[in-house]
């Protein structure tokens, strides 16, 4: 099928200093795109300037067949786009239901919707309707994570951005969270951009895998591809940029 994200060519980073550069990925409908890269590869940053939160310095974003380079990050998620970053996560000092309905902001749905897509979410994740009174912050690790896909949803989207939702949690709920993201995929049909640190966990869930290092691509291709690994392992253990 084809893509629903094409980037091409993108530089991106932060004021004068470039972090990405030339960097080309494109995400189809129901697969999970793995976005991997030894620390400081540029894989948030690639993922920031997608979502809009970083400007584009040169390259084009092509979402659902429309160019969006220089839409701005809100509308973006009006499109379609979902993104869960990585250490913000949750309001935490705020009720799970709230930290929902927070999430509706700007979406411009009636009020009998909103209502459904509350239950949306917890029809989903029905551990946050048993919670929903609690103040976010009294979540497990792996709840606050649940709540923010559940946030992210909240709009419909057509991609998710995932910034290493595994970060900080234990394996069995790392598990559990993979769980999760490979049923956007098979059963809601999402297409799925995931940065995650643990190689062979992205590998054994992702479809595609992207490579990263010191800002340009230097591999793509399917994820069963074989001698992957040593081609990741590589990247890794490659000495640090300068
Ligand atoms: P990690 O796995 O550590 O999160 P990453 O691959 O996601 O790494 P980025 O966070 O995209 O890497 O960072 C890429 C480069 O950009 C790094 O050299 C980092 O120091 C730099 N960088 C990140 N954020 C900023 C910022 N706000 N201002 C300036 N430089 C930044």
């Amino acid at each position: 099928m084809s893509s629903i994200l094409e980037v091409t060519g993108l530089t991106s980073g932060y004021g004068d200093l470039t972090v990405v550069r030339d960097v080309s990925l494109s995400v189809a409908p129901a697969t999970i795109t793995a976005v991997l890269g030894r620390n400081g590869a540029g894989k948030t940053t690639t993922l920031k300037a997608i979502a809009g939160l970083l400007p584009v310095g040169s390259g084009e974003i092509t979402f659902k067949g429309e160019l969006i380079t220089k839409v701005p990050a809100y509308r973006r998620r009006a499109l379609g786009f979902g993104f869960v970053q990585e250490n913000k996560r949750v309001f935490k000092r705020r009720s799970v239901e709230e930290n929902l309905i927070m999430g509706l902001y700007g979406l411009g749905v009636k009020r009998r919707e909103e209502e459904e897509r509350l239950e949306e979410a917890y029809t989903r994740f029905p551990i946050l309707k048993e919670r929903r009174k609690l103040p976010a912050g009294f979540l497990s690790g792996g709840q606050q994570q649940m709540l923010a896909i559940a946030v992210s949803l909240l709009n419909h989207p057509s991609l998710l951005m995932l910034d290493e939702p595994s970060s900080g949690l234990a394996p069995s709920i790392v598990a559990e969270v993979m769980q999760t993201v490979q049923g956007l995929r098979d059963v809601d049909g999402l297409a799925v951009l995931l940065i995650e640190q643990a190689v062979d966990t992205t590998l054994a869930v992702a479809d595609h895998v992207v490579l990263l290092d010191v800002g340009r691509v230097v591999h793509s291709g399917p994820a069963d591809q074989p001698g992957l690994r040593k081609i990741v392992e590589a990247a890794y253990m490659a000495a640090p940029a300068a």
